[in-house]
């Protein structure tokens, strides 16, 4: 009875081990497979994170070369604007251009001060009126060092005088040009004709006139909004035009005087600037790729 039983047990020992092995063989196998399907998986898993890395190393490339476009677009920007600030200002800026005539004068440094506390560069157009010899040149110079531009309006003003003939205009327009060269090292081809060019004292040679300073490469500008100076306008009269003109276009061409006369716009400066900023128009330097302003072509 022991020894069947042992057999019996010895019978039962052996499919025992083998199902444990089978077992044990089938686990490891599954395992196995498992950890392998697990290893796809993180492969899967770390190629498709590198998938992402890549497509957002493209994107991130993507974006600096659009970064890098932008910049160069700036960078055209910027070289337009070194090299050709105003040729083609936007339609929808609104832009004003500040020009004052007929000075300098001993008041003129007020003037840059206020016009260098807005950091606002503007456009002079001169005569020898108010200063002369070396005093006129030292202000044309200081004028030109503070960042603004100096153009042409007349060394004698005397409307009779300049507009007698086309070479009497040229010799008064040359005279002070060369007080200009003399202050700023460089001659100008900016003028503004006194009365503008459509006044009524050069209708005789006008035609004339005009093609001899266009044949000379010299651009003449006139205006399209003015602060009523010299038309007796004082105070918030005088400001209240100006607001008013320069809002009826988007690219104004402001008129003022700086003479011992017109003093008084000094005090009023101030306010339309920052009336004019509130009412959103920048304030840009009038110069040679400035679009003109012509009453008469
Ligand atoms: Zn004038």
């Amino acid at each position: 009875m022991k020894k069947r039983s042992r057999k019996r047990q010895k019978n039962i020992f052996v499919p025992i081990v083998v199902l444990i092995f089978c077992c044990v063989f089938t686990a490891m196998v599954a395992y196995g497979w498992q950890s392998r399907k697990k290893n796809v998986k993180v492969a899967d898993s770390s190629s498709t994170a590198n998938e992402t890395v890549e497509s957002a190393q493209g994107e991130t490339s993507g974006e600096s070369e659009t970064q890098a476009v932008s910049e160069s677009e700036t960078d055209t920007t910027a070289e337009t604007t070194t090299a050709a600030p105003e040729t083609t200002p936007s339609p929808d800026d609104k832009i004003v251009y500040l020009t004052f005539d007929d000075g300098p004068w001993v008041g003129t440094p007020r003037l840059l001060d206020i016009l260098d506390q807005y950091n606002i560069k503007a456009c002079f157009f001169v005569t020898a009126q108010y200063m002369e010899n070396d005093a006129l040149v030292d202000m044309l110079k200081q004028i030109k060092d503070r960042g603004h531009n100096i153009a042409v309006h007349s060394l004698t003003h005397d409307y009779k005088k300049i507009y007698a003939s086309v070479d009497a205009f040229l010799a008064d327009y040359d005279a002070m040009d060369d007080i200009i060269l003399k202050a700023t090292g460089e001659r100008t081809k900016l003028l503004r004709f006194p009365g503008g060019s459509n006044t009524g004292y050069n209708k005789a040679i006008r035609t004339e006139l005009l093609q001899a300073v266009r044949d000379r490469g010299i651009i003449y500008f006139d205006w399209n909004s003015f602060d009523g100076d010299v038309e007796g306008k004082r105070g918030q009269a005088l400001i209240d035009q100006t607001i008013q003109q320069v809002n009826a276009n988007k690219h104004s061409t402001l008129l003022m005087h700086d003479m011992p006369s017109t003093a008084f716009v000094h005090d009023a400066l101030p306010t339309i600037i920052e009336q004019l900023k509130a009412d959103g128009y920048r304030f840009e330097l009038l110069g040679m790729d400035t679009p003109p302003k012509q009453f008469a072509k």
